[in-house]
Formats: C-alpha cells, structure tokens, sequence
C-alpha cells in the first residue's frame, strides 16, 4: 500500500475516529480500534477503551486471509507523538501504519522498513528501557530521517 492509498483510507474512517475522540473527551481514557483487510474488503475490529486497548483481549485481525493494515488510539493527555511501546505495539502486530488522535486531531505514522536504528529502538524497548529508545524516535521524527516512523497525514475528521 502506498501512503496516498492509505491516507484516503483513513480519510475515510472519519466517523470512527470522531467516535472513538468523542468518547475519548468524555472519560478521559485511551479509545481505539485496527482496520483489517480480508479478500480485498477492508474492516475496522476490536474497538477497544482503556486498558483494554494495550494488549491481550483484543480479537486483532486474524482471521483465515486477514490481515492487519493500520491502528487508532488516542492520547487523553494530548501527545501526538508515538511511545516506543506504541511502535514495538503495531510493529509487532504486522502493521504499516498507526495513527495517534487527541481530542482534535490525528496524525498518521508509517513504519521503517527493516534498518539496525528501528531494531536497536524495538530492542531498547523490549528491555524496558523506554527513556533511550523514546529519545532515538524523537530524534528521528525531528530529524526526518524515517528510520523509525515518518508522519504520512495530519487532519480533523
Ligand atoms: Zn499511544
């Protein structure tokens, strides 16, 4: 998918993502959800709130022939930038992209193809040392070298 493509597509979502930032304004924690592709047809699954979003109980797009294409989560405290459990997260759930919303906007992120700088950063934060590995990803993003993740849209839905 090329990020044009995957920019209409989220576009797209608007609904959804105004959903998940409403509920996010009105009780102050994390909404989100993953769009899924299967035989062509693409799907958003496993609306999540709170804890729930971070990890196990979620359905993820696993099904025969699916695949997962993009995340959403929102930031209550307003962050648009990724954590390095934000990344490590989608990239290890097979993701190209994730994107981040606060209470008005979201911002879209692709992920690095496979370089030494990304898997030094996934390393770091598997460790748990998440102070190193969140200064390589802003350096990155400030830097725009995208061997981490490069922003692909910002928008209101
Ligand atoms: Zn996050």
């Amino acid at each position: 998918m090329q990020d044009e493509e995957f920019n209409k597509l989220i576009v797209g979502y608007s609904p959804e993502l105004r959903e998940a930032i409403r509920n996010t304004k009105q009780k102050g924690i994390e909404h989100g959800f993953l769009i899924c592709k299967k035989k062509g047809k693409y799907r958003v699954k496993s609306k999540c709130s709170g804890d729930a979003c971070s990890l196990e109980s979620l359905e993820y797009c696993k099904g025969k022939d699916e695949k997962t294409i993009a995340s959403f989560h929102t930031h209550p405290r307003g962050m648009l930038l990724p954590t390095p459990e934000d990344i490590a997260h989608s990239y290890g759930q097979g993701e190209k992209y994730f994107c981040i919303g606060n209470t008005k906007t979201v911002r879209c992120w692709k992920i690095a193809d496979y370089n030494p700088v990304f898997e030094n950063m996934i390393e770091m934060t598997l460790r748990g040392d998440t102070s190193h590995a969140g200064s390589l990803v802003v350096d990155d993003i400030i830097r725009k070298r995208g061997e981490i993740v490069k922003q692909t849209i910002q928008f209101e839905p």
